[in-house]
């Protein structure tokens, strides 16, 4: 697998107090990586760092292949484009001027591509109006389009969606994918709403106490979350051919117990082993969610 961002052992330390810790943590390419931690975890730390906005005290990463000790890195870090907590935007401008000003710090030769940027974050009919008149969607919409002059390939977003109503986060999430599929762009994104999260990624980073506690995928996390019953029985072997009847999926863990995987009426199943005469000893349900498994990887509550 190919990575956009790879992490080392990264710490960085205020005095004694270490805000990321020996931390580690891999970007696929092409992917939507949630970044998950409660607050203080060292999600904005990473974030800076990543960007070259704050040294790390030990540790390297590498963007696109380039080292934070090459002096290449600079190269990579134009390729990032960053949401980091609120957009540097001017209020008493316009859309369109706010843009303006972007393509000028970036140092484009001219200002073709505003329209289409302004279209692609949903910005077209209003790209005249003053953003002190804006709402918080069409502000975070209009920083992500500022983040995009340059037509950067990694884009990072800490929080963009706090503090959004509904419609915003459904505009965001819309925009998010877009830039995914239809541009290639790999998103780099921490947040606390794991339900609107959920959504989007397909990598996840749970980070506590500034150190990768576990980096999953979302097709590996789905497996773990799937809803499943431990069936405890007398001999596994012999329910084998009556769950394959069902089309129930299934796991062996041992002689006596068995994992069943899907929405499974316990009732009709329990019913239908008797009538072949299984008695089933043990039946445990687990239903777990993405904020409860979160809760237990980290301990205590998701917003602590
Ligand atoms: P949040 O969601 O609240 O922004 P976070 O996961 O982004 O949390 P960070 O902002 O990275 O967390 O902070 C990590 C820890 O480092 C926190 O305990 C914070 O207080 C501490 N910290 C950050 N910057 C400094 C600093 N300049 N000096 C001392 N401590 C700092």
């Amino acid at each position: 697998m190919e990575y956009v961002l790879e992490v080392h052992n990264l710490t960085k330390s205020y005095k004694s107090f270490k805000a990321l810790n020996n931390l580690n943590c891999k970007v696929p390419k092409g992917s939507i990586y949630g970044l998950i931690g409660k607050n203080g975890a060292g999600k904005t730390t990473l974030i800076r760092i990543i960007c070259g906005l704050q040294k790390p005290t030990s540790g390297i990463y590498s963007i696109y292949g380039k080292k934070n000790t090459d002096l290449q890195i600079s190269n990579s870090q134009r390729r990032i484009g960053a949401l980091i907590e609120s957009p540097s935007i001017y209020d008493n401008l316009t859309a369109i001027d706010n843009l303006k000003v972007q393509f000028k710090l970036v140092g484009m030769p001219s200002f073709d591509g505003i329209d289409e940027l302004l279209s692609l974050v949903n910005l077209t009919n209003t790209k005249n109006k003053k953003v002190c008149n804006f709402s918080l969607g069409m502000r975070q919409r209009l920083g992500i389009a500022m983040c995009l002059v340059g037509n950067p390939d990694f884009l990072i977003l800490d929080e963009p969606i706090n503090g959004l109503d509904p419609e915003g986060i459904v505009e965001i999430r819309e925009l998010l994918l877009k830039l995914n599929k239809e541009k290639n762009i790999t998103i780099l994104i921490s947040s606390h709403y794991l339900d609107e999260l959920s959504k989007i990624a397909t990598y996840y980073g749970f980070i506590g106490n500034g150190y990768m506690i576990k980096e999953i995928s979302k097709e590996n996390l789905d497996k773990l979350l799937q809803k499943r019953i431990i069936l405890k029985v007398k001999k596994v072997s012999q329910i084998i051919p009556l769950l394959e009847n069902m089309s129930i999926s299934y796991q062996v863990i041992d002689d006596a117990n068995i994992i069943l995987y899907g929405d499974i009426d316990i009732q009709d199943l329990l019913s239908y082993l008797k009538n072949n005469n299984h008695k089933v000893l043990k039946v445990i349900e687990k239903d777990e969610t993405l904020e409860s498994y979160f809760m237990n990887l980290l301990g205590g509550d998701s917003n602590d």
